[in-house]
Order: C-alpha cells, then sequence, then structure tokens
C-alpha cells in the first residue's frame, strides 16, 4: 500500500506536530508555510506533560527538556502581596512536570526533528483555495496544481482553510485589550516560578519564565508591564504588543478529506496556557489516525476536547478576572485552601496539569 500523500498548511507548533507526527511513522507530508522564515515569537509558554508524553516518541520532549525550565511554584498574589504559594514539582510521577519555553524555540525543536527525518517546511508557500472530489484534494500552490489525499489545515486563528470550506467559527471576541511582553529583566522575584496577579478591577497579569532572565509578561490591560504591581528591572525589551482575543470553535473539524488542527478549529484566552497544548494533540491524533486509516473518527475524537478546554480556558478567565467581591473573596480563599490541604493542591496541580 503506498503511504497517503498529505498538505500540511501552516508550520506553527500544530503543523510542524503533525508533520513529525506523519514523518516517524513513514509518511512524508508537504508543509506549506506563507511567512518567509521561522516565526521568532514567544506566545505560549507552557508545556503540560501530556504535550511532553505525545513528543517523546520523535524524541522532541527530550530536545525541549534539555533547553526548558521546569517550573516550580505558582505564586498568586492580591496587587502585590501574596496570597498562596503552591508547589508544582512534588508529584510522585517524574513525568507530571510543566516545563517553560518560548514558543519560538519549541517549534524550532519540531522543525529541527522534522527536518532530521528528512522533512522540509516550504516557507514563503501561501495556501490560497482547493477543490476536494471523492478521490482526492486539488490545491494550487505558487501557482502549480498539486493532487493530495489529505489536507490539514494548521493555518492558525483566521484559517484560509476553514473560510474556505465555510465552515462556521462560532464564538465571539472579548471586549478589553490584551498585552504582552517579552522581557530580559534582572533580580526578578522567583524566577523559575509562574506567578499571577490579580488587580483592581478585574485585572489579571502573569509573569512566566522563559529562560534565564528572560520572562514573558501577560494582562488583559493595554500595558503588560505597567498593569504589573511589582516593577521588574527590565535589561531588554524584546518585544511588546497588545491583541485581542476571541472565544471560539469551528462547527466541524473534518470536512471530506479536509481536517482542521490547532487555532484554525479553536481559540480561546491565554488563561489556562491550554492554546498551543491542544493543537499538538489535535495534531499527535489526526497523525495517528491518518496512519491507521481512521480519519473519519477524528472530529468525534477531538471536537469534545476542545469544547471542555474552551469552557475551562473562561470558567479561569472568569474567576481571576472577576471584580465582583465575593467572587474575588472565594478565589482568594480557594486559593490559601489550596496551598494549606494537600487534597485540595492534588487537585488543584492535576487541574493546572491535565489536558
Ligand atoms: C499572547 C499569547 C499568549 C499565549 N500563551 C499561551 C500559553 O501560555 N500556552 C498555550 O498553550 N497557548 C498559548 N497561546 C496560544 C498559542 O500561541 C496558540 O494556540 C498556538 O500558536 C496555536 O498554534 P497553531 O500552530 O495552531 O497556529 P499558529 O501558531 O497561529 O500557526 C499557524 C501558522 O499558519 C501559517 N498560515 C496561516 N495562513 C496560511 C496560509 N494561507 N498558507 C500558509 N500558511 C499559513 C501562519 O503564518 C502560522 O505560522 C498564546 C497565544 C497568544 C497570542
Amino acid at each position: 500500500m503506498t503511504a497517503p500523500h498529505i498538505l500540511i498548511v501552516g508550520a506553527g507548533p500544530t503543523g510542524l506536530t503533525a508533520a513529525v507526527e506523519l514523518a516517524r511513522r513513514g509518511i512524508m507530508p508537504v508543509v506549506i508555510e506563507k511567512r518567509k522564515t521561522a516565526s521568532n515569537l514567544s506566545r505560549a509558554v507552557g508545556i503540560l506533560p501530556h504535550s511532553m508524553a505525545l513528543l517523546k516518541p520523535s524524541g522532541v520532549a527530550q530536545s525541549i527538556q534539555k533547553e526548558a525550565i521546569e517550573l516550580q511554584r505558582v505564586i498568586f498574589h492580591e496587587k502585590n502581596k501574596i496570597i498562596a504559594n503552591i508547589s508544582i514539582c512534588d508529584e510522585p510521577n517524574p513525568n507530571d512536570r510543566l516545563f517553560g519555553l518560548a514558543q519560538d524555540r519549541t517549534e524550532q525543536h519540531l522543525l529541527t526533528a522534522f527536518e532530521q527525518m528528512g522533512g522540509h517546511v516550504n516557507y514563503g508557500a501561501e495556501f490560497l483555495s482547493l477543490s476536494q472530489s471523492d478521490t482526492g484534494i486539488s490545491v494550487s500552490i505558487l501557482g502549480k496544481a498539486f493532487r493530495f489525499d489529505y489536507v490539514i489545515g494548521a493555518d492558525g486563528a483566521h484559517s484560509t482553510i476553514r473560510q474556505s470550506l465555510r465552515i462556521p467559527f462560532n464564538g465571539h471576541e472579548l471586549p478589553e485589550t490584551w498585552s504582552i511582553a517579552d522581557v530580559e529583566a534582572e533580580n526578578w522575584i522567583n524566577p523559575s516560578c509562574f506567578q499571577g496577579f490579580i488587580l483592581d478591577n478585574g485585572g489579571i497579569s502573569v509573569v512566566v519564565p522563559l529562560e534565564n532572565n528572560r520572562f514573558r509578561v501577560i494582562a488583559n490591560r493595554p500595558d503588560a508591564l505597567q498593569a504589573l504591581p511589582i516593577p521588574m528591572e527590565i535589561t531588554k525589551l524584546r518585544r511588546a504588543s497588545q491583541f485581542k482575543i476571541s472565544v471560539r470553535q469551528a462547527e466541524t473539524y473534518q470536512m471530506g478529506r479536509v481536517f482542521l488542527a490547532g487555532d484554525a478549529a479553536h481559540c480561546h484566552s491565554p488563561a489556562g496556557g491550554r492554546g498551543m497544548n491542544l493543537g499538538i494533540a489535535d495534531a499527535a491524533e489526526l497523525a495517528k489516525r491518518i496512519a491507521d486509516g481512521t480519519t473519519d473518527g477524528y472530529h468525534a475524537a477531538r471536537h469534545p476536547i476542545g469544547k471542555a478546554t474552551l469552557r475551562q480556558s473562561e470558567r479561569i478567565r472568569h474567576a481571576m478576572s472577576s471584580a465582583h467581591p465575593t467572587v474575588r473573596f472565594i478565589v482568594r480563599n480557594m486559593l490559601r485552601l489550596a496551598q494549606r490541604i494537600a487534597p485540595l493542591r492534588q487537585r488543584f496541580v492535576k487541574n493546572l496539569l491535565d489536558l
């Protein structure tokens, strides 16, 4: 039997995971990416144990682990006062660890593994349209026509593939402007910990280590650094920008021979740090199903998981950004109890680490 001919559109973490997972099973996909070069954006930081387990057979998890920071604790502040300080590295299973690494570095590890397997990403090649029949899909790439058995749309939240198939992307945009800063800083407090700050009037900001003395700051405010209640000694500002967030999910992840994965299929706020991890899991499942010939079950397997993750991420965002005194009281006390009572702490850590 000849291997199916696969096109992956998009070389973000989702597309690259699909590429690696297909290539290691002997199916070499064609990967196209409209950017001219690899990305240098830090976006997702937290890599969950589930993603590490999926990326282990290809060796990608091992190379990520060599570079990533193993996060030790999660510390919550109400403005500048610590309200909970919870260890997340006491789980007996050594695989239950949360790693911090800038997304561009995670993508680089995936790309290196794919290239070592003989794969190649075609940068500067933009997907524009397709037409599909029962037997295959015709796609025009850089003015030339190609035929594929399956196409994977891993082309992000504004997916052209999803739009060209007219798949509804149901949901809404959040009203507030979010901001992100990627900085190098000295003498930052608890530098190997994830730190969340509950601010006045429904504000939240988060600081996560990316590497030694490099941090990602994110807030639901227009200026992430200004929102921080504890000043940072910044030595270099690598990047700062603002963005809007949508909470949406594609009505279907599969239409004929075309599949959606990652942000093309779902997007939500960074609360809970699930976006990239969900995309990695979609991609790994889809690659396995293509290799096993069980693609028909892909939507049924992944759509409910995406829906549950969106709901959970929204629950966290609502709780952490509520300005209501009762909600703040409950959140503050739940975090304090999670620090002090072992079963609650274990449940908190499980919720944080599980996908
Ligand atoms: C500020 C911020 C912070 C975040 N923090 C976290 C976090 O802590 N944890 C977490 O898990 N997630 C986080 N996320 C979400 C995470 O970054 C995304 O979920 C992740 O990037 C999705 O990966 P993807 O490969 O599906 O899509 P993308 O990373 O968007 O990649 C899609 C790729 O497709 C390419 N493309 C698009 N259209 C075409 C076309 N027509 N032809 C060819 N190529 C195309 C794009 O250039 C892009 O490279 C964050 C996101 C943001 C914005």
